[in-house]
Order: structure tokens, then sequence, then C-alpha cells
């Protein structure tokens, strides 16, 4: 990475957002008469120079979030210790799965059995155990990736009986939405599947985490239920690729 950021840049406006973001977070969670601590937030920082992310990091993040492996192996070697935990949340393509099956604690963007068997047989390789989400899409829309509404249960069966995996929750990211009601729409939608899913599972109190709502609609999220919101604009900025 050859981004270079100077050390007396003004980064003070990344707390700002934080803060702003964190009281949106608690102001929908009493709204919902849920717990203080019930949504944890995901810094995303696709596209984000390490520089940001430390101090996001420094204000008390925990969390982060990136769409692809590459990128975040190459910013690694930047970040601040002790790391964050980190979570894939962007389409993971089979061959690139062993990379960071050792670096991430998450993968929420489990799109297909086969996918899951590959995480699967890297997880048993390194002795490990693989939390997952699987990703579904809501919206029905075939230019996003996700399992398709009807196949869900079906594929959490097959995958629950792989070896070093461990289903964990959902993940969505809905169609665009003009409002908020719209929005949440597909939120209710996405709890309903989750409970359905929770249900029919065997292990049914590992299965805990509905990852759901981005800055422009971590709000309505919560309101339904999310309990993982993955913000990136609304912390870091306008991306700029
Ligand atoms: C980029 C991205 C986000 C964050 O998007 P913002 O609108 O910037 O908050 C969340 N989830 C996924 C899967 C993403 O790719």
């Amino acid at each position: 990475m050859t981004q270079s950021f100077s050390d007396n840049e003004d980064m003070s406006f990344l707390k700002d957002n934080l803060q702003r973001v964190k009281e949106n977070i608690a102001e929908a969670l009493i709204k919902s008469g849920r717990a203080e601590n019930d949504a944890r937030l995901m810094a995303v920082t696709k596209t984000v120079k390490p520089g940001y992310i430390n101090y996001m990091l420094d204000a008390g993040v925990d969390l982060i979030g990136e769409n692809k492996v590459q990128e975040l192996l190459s910013k690694l070697e930047f970040l601040r210790a002790p790391l964050p935990e980190m979570h894939i949340i962007g389409h993971l393509q089979s061959n690139k799965v062993r990379k960071i099956i050792n670096v991430v604690s998450m993968i929420q963007s489990v799109d297909s059995v086969s996918l899951a068997s590959e995480i699967s047989r890297q997880a048993e390789l390194h002795s490990v155990t693989a939390d997952v989400l699987l990703e579904v899409n809501i919206g029905d829309e075939e230019s996003k990736t996700g399992l398709p509404q009807e196949l869900l249960r079906e594929a959490a069966a097959e995958i629950s009986q792989m070896k070093g995996i461990c289903i964990k929750g959902l993940m969505c990211v809905p169609p665009i939405c003009e409002s908020d009601a719209e929005a949440r729409r597909y939120f209710e939608k996405t709890r309903r599947l989750f409970e359905d899913l929770k249900g029919s599972l065997e292990d049914k109190n590992s299965f805990s985490v509905l990852s759901m709502g981005m800055s422009g609609d971590y709000v309505p999220a919560i309101l339904e239920g999310a309990t993982l919101v993955r913000v990136g604009s609304a912390l870091f900025g306008r991306r700029v690729y």
C-alpha cells in the first residue's frame, strides 16, 4: 500500500462521526426497548487508509469489516497493535479462503454451499472453527450475491453438518430504498427468516447474529432487530475508489 498520511492531519472529524453514529444506535436501541449493548458497531474500512482506521481504533472501535481479501491483507502491517476483530463482508472466492482463515474471526458473506465447503476444508486443515453468517439475497436481486431465500433453509441444514464451521446468523444487503419505511420491510423480512431458521437449527444458541444496516439505514435495521450494523461512509466520509 502506497498511501501516506501526515501525522498532523486533523482527523478529529472521525471522532465526531463516531460519536454521532453511536448516539443514533443508542437511541434506536432505547426506542425498540432493547439493552444498551444489544447492537454492535462494525466500522467498514474498504478504501479507508490505515491512518484513519487506527484513529478509529484508538477512539474505541473494536470491529472492522473489509470486502476484499487482498485489501485487508495489505493493510494489516499498517494497523496498530493489538489488531481489532476483523470480518470479511464481501463476496469471497473459494480460492481466497485459505489466505484469511487465520486472519478474520468471521466470514459474513457465505453465499453458496460450495464456498462453505471450502471454508470447512480450510478450517479443518488449520484446526480452527470458522464462524460464518449466511448472506441472504433479501431483495431477490440478480445483481447481488447472497443465497436465494427459498434455498436458505436447505443450505443452512447442509452447512450446519460440515466440520469446522459454525453458522452464527444471517447477513443481508437490501436493495437501495427510497425511505426508511421501505428499508424496514426488507429488514423485517430478514428478521423473520432469521427467527425461522433459528427454530430449525440444532445449535440454536450459536445462532445469534443478525448483521444488517449500513450508513443510510442502520437505524431502521436496529429497530427491526439488527445485532450488528456495518457502517462505512457515515464514519469515514464518502469513499474515494
Ligand atoms: C461497503 C459496505 C458497507 C458499508 O457501506 P456504507 O454505506 O458506507 O456504510 C456495509 N456492508 C457491506 C457488505 C459493504 O460492502
